[in-house]
């Protein structure tokens, strides 16, 4: 019979979290592959037109700077309900990031009056740039939603949100399951918290 367990993920040793060097050598395999500027910072700046946009925190990752970018309904009433939506928590979940962009262009008129609309459509914009699940330093920016947050990229949304959690009617968190969650994500994982790989788990978002 063929032995199907699946190679050991190529970086660190199994059964062994990573350290620093297991977490730099990880870094520098990953590349940009595609730009934030181009594909999102360029449609929010068309949309200052209609709504109020604003920077809510900033990312440096070496050289790499991201602003943080939210968008607001620009007849915002404190008395209204406030419907928050994020995307790309998880930059490589292409969907969210585009989607929440199409909803406020093509959709968010029709809610004026009746609700607040606050939305954050790429939370991770460094990983949005290398189709990656986790932020630089190699921590999942969704399992970092906490006090003294690992993650700049959780900790900027969370000081945003404050000023409206009691008033959040819906919060809408977009996320996509794809092919590469079982071939790279998921072992990376495992390997990263020096587990074992169980392929077919069902993904966990
Ligand atoms: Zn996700």
């Amino acid at each position: 019979m063929m032995n199907t367990a699946p190679d050991p993920y190529p970086i660190g040793t199994p059964g062994t979290p990573w350290g620093d060097e297991e977490r730099a050598e990880w870094l520098s395999q990953q590349s940009r592959q595609r730009s934030y500027e181009s594909e999102v910072l360029s449609v929010i700046e068309r949309l200052k037109s209609d709504f109020d946009v604003e920077e809510y925190g900033c990312l440096d990752y070496g050289s790499d700077r991201y602003p943080l970018m939210a968008i607001r309904s620009r007849d915002w009433h404190d008395d209204l309900p406030v419907v928050l939506i994020t995307g790309g928590v998880h930059g490589y979940e292409t969907s969210g990031v585009h989607g929440a962009l199409q909803f406020v262009e093509q959709h968010a008129a029709d809610y004026a009056e009746r609700v607040n609309l606050l939305v954050a459509p790429c939370v991770s914009p460094w990983a949005y740039e290398r189709i990656h699940r986790w932020n630089a330093n190699a921590v999942d920016p969704n399992r970092s939603f906490h006090e003294n947050s690992p993650a700049g990229e959780s900790a900027a949304l969370m000081r945003l949100v404050e000023p409206i959690r009691d008033r959040a009617l819906l919060h809408m968190d977009l996320h996509e399951t794809t092919d590469t969650d079982e071939t790279e994500f998921r072992p990376a994982l495992a390997a990263r918290d020096g587990k074992p790989f169980e392929p077919g788990d069902i993904p966990d978002g």
